[in-house]
């Protein structure tokens, strides 16, 4: 029998199928409500796809390097991964007894989430994009529009959008963008900053890098652009960036920026992760860790690095007073934590006395829940342009149920008209019609349409096309046995086939960054609570006001991270250490070593690959070691 190959691509929420020549290979969903834009071509995702094959590609090791890691943020489980794809034994100890570092999240007692940070995962993020290729979750991600959107100040409740044409290539789709919008700049202003911006384009990289010694204000004044444009628009980009005000970040860090967003014609596309951060993007790597022979631990706090009398890790110690040895050990742990971990006689070495000006930058992350559904939002990310406040999304818009039987939308369409579940259930509703639409041509025949619905079987599934009719399984996995299904089950009440964990049809969940925190960080919730409110009631004119008069809280959660992201004031850039340290065996990973991204999720992955990468050069080094410290020890017996 033959089976349909069909590809789904699409602009909107709803289906769009592209016909294939070949209808004999196996049933396949390529993409389905959130589009991910072609990434996969960009000399960047190249590149970091070939870094990721550099691990896979050689022979595995005579003896693989066993290989300590302190710390589960993205940089240790990045670390490990790698280290694991090239046949090496990682062990990765994680001090708290959740995964993800800065991408923590916690269920409260309601079963509802809350995050250390509101997190965006962009286009131009090539390593990050690779690593969810790799662990095969690229479906995780739920695209936006590709847009920017901020809020306006000087009229509260509207929002002023940089929108980047699906048509035209990178950088001229950032032009257009920047050239369409005439609210947040004046045309002078824009020749202003193009004429700023000339010698970055044509001094490149060491242009770039000479602009570390200035802040954001400082380069703006000396380009001559006007101070109105730091206050109102920088602003936005710098607290975003950065948690921190233009009179503090280094310029060199806004152009890093616009270069990696404006240089790939995705580049400043957003997503959001369709869940939670430890469940939706931290397991799965867990699971590829340990499913090649590596290990991760919660609860393990590394409080100490015990030093051979060469000045050489010899183990490091828990706090529970147990000593891990390996053959090669990694701190992935946040910069500060590095600091306090330090043993004295290292301090003075010039590689470890920089990290002194490398110092986390504090950030609260609050998170509301409104007895009503907000009007005045996008689903989308948005620039607040408050003073107390950097970006914000309703979580409650943006971060959809996810699918997880995504086979009955493929075969949905060969329905002459289907309906997306009702919001009642969590679900969209919308009318979809393809009856004599050419996307319907695709299945020719009913044969082909109960191809797909054998495929739609494995994932726990049985769909009666004709009918509407879902027969399911109670747990949709693949193991899941279709003869034993309910039959007759309504469509609309396939929700185990749906996970939703912020979306919410009927009650908004604003998720905000509050930044800059250095004077709210050591405030009680209630004040900052109350400040948030007085923000919001700027953005909400009609539905927030700070006495809760008009929409009321039903219950919130902050975060506090007194030391986050390394604050990115000017200077910095030197005293960023590589990944290698002169300690032989001795490395380092986290988004503030040396890398050409900045404080980020990309940032961080990139630099455990780069830790990897440098255990792996120095496979022979280690090896000796390991031989030499084997000898030492049979001569001491
Ligand atoms: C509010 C907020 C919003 C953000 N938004 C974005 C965004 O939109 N996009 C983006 O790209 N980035 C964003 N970031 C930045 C991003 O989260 C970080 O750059 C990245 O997650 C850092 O990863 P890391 O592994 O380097 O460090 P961390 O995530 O800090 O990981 C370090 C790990 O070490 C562990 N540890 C500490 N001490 C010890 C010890 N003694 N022993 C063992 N383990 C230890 C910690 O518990 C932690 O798990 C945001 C950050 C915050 C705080």
């Amino acid at each position: 029998m033959a089976s349909s190959v069909i590809s789904a691509t699409q602009t909107s929420p709803l289906l769009q199928f592209q016909k294939r020549s070949t209808r004999t290979q196996s049933f396949q969903i390529v993409c389905m409500d959130y589009p991910r834009p072609q990434l996969e071509s960009t000399i960047n995702f190249l590149e970091a796809a070939s870094l990721s094959s550099s691990f896979t590609s050689s022979s595995p090791p005579n003896k693989p390097l066993q290989v300590v890691i302190a710390g589960a943020g993205l940089a240790g489980l990045s670390t490990a991964k790698y280290l694991a794809d090239a046949g090496h034994k990682p062990i990765l100890l994680e001090a708290r007894d959740v995964l993800g570092g800065k991408v923590a999240a916690w269920k409260d007692d309601d079963g509802d989430w809350y995050e250390t940070g509101l997190h965006i995962f962009f286009g131009a993020y090539p390593n990050v994009q690779n690593l969810f290729g790799e662990l095969g979750i690229n479906d995780r991600l739920q695209w936006k529009e590709h847009s920017m959107i901020f809020a306006m100040p000087s009229k509260p409740g509207e929002f002023s959008r940089f929108d980047f044409p699906e048509v035209l290539p990178a950088p001229l789709n950032g032009i257009w963008a920047i050239l369409k919008n005439n609210e947040m700049l004046t045309w002078p202003e824009k020749v202003q900053f193009a004429i700023g911006l000339l010698p970055a384009m044509v001094g490149g990289q060491a242009y770039v890098e000479a602009q570390d010694g200035l802040t954001v204000k400082e380069w703006m004044r000396k380009q001559g652009v006007p101070d109105r444009v730091t206050d109102e628009v920088f602003i936005a980009m710098s607290k975003a960036l950065n948690f921190i005000n233009p009179d503090e970040l280094s310029m060199q860090c806004i152009l890093i920026a616009l270069n990696r967003f404006l240089q790939e014609k995705s580049g400043s596309k957003m997503a959001f992760l369709d869940g939670n951060p430890p469940e939706r993007l931290c397991e799965p790597i867990v699971e590829h860790i340990q499913s090649l022979g590596g290990q991760v631990r919660l609860n393990s706090r590394i409080q100490k690095i015990d030093l051979n009398q060469d000045g050489t890790v010899k183990s490091l110690v828990l706090n529970n007073g147990i000593a891990v040895e390996a053959d090669a050990y990694v701190i992935a742990t946040p910069v500060d934590i590095l600091k306090l971990l330090l043993p004295k006689e290292w301090k003075e070495i010039q590689y470890f006395k920089r990290l002194e000006k490398l110092v986390g930058v504090p950030v609260i992350n609050v998170h509301i829940w409104f007895d009503r559904k907000l009007k005045n939002t996008y689903d989308h990310l948005l620039f607040s342009r408050s003073s107390l406040l950097s970006v914000y999304a309703d979580m409650s818009v943006t971060c959809k149920y996810f699918c997880v039987a995504k086979v009955i939308y493929a075969v949905k369409f060969s329905l002459e008209e289907f309906r997306f579940p009702d919001p009642q259930d969590g679900y969209d509703n919308q009318i979809v019609k393809y009856k004599g639409s050419k996307e319907q041509e695709d299945f020719a025949s009913e044969e082909d349409a109960r191809d797909s619905r054998v495929q739609g079987c494995s994932r726990g599934y049985r769909v009666d096309y004709k009918s509407l009719k879902i027969q399911h399984m109670p747990k949709p996995t693949p193991e899941a046995n279709p003869e034993a299904a309910d039959a007759n089950e309504s469509f609309a009440s396939i929700s185990n086939g749906y996970r939703k964990e912020y979306y919410d049809p009927n009650r908004s969940m604003l998720e905000l960054v509050f930044a800059p925190a250095e004077d709210w960080i050591s405030r009680s919730d209630s004040e900052i609570i109350e400040v948030t409110m007085q923000e919001l009631a700027k953005l909400f004119p009609d539905e927030i006001a700070a006495d809760q008069s008009k929409a009321k809280i039903l219950k919130y959660h902050i975060v506090k991270t007194p030391r986050s992201v390394y604050k990115i004031v000017p200077n910095c850039e030197p005293c960023r250490p590589l990944q290698r340290s002169p300690i032989e065996g001795f490395y380092l990973a986290g988004d503030y070593t040396k890398q050409k991204y900045l404080a980020s999720m990309e940032g961080a992955v990139l630099s455990g690959k780069l830790c990897a990468q440098a255990i792996l050069q120095d496979y022979e080094l280690l090896t000796a070691r390991k031989q030499r410290s084997k000898q030492t020890e049979a001569t001491v017996v």
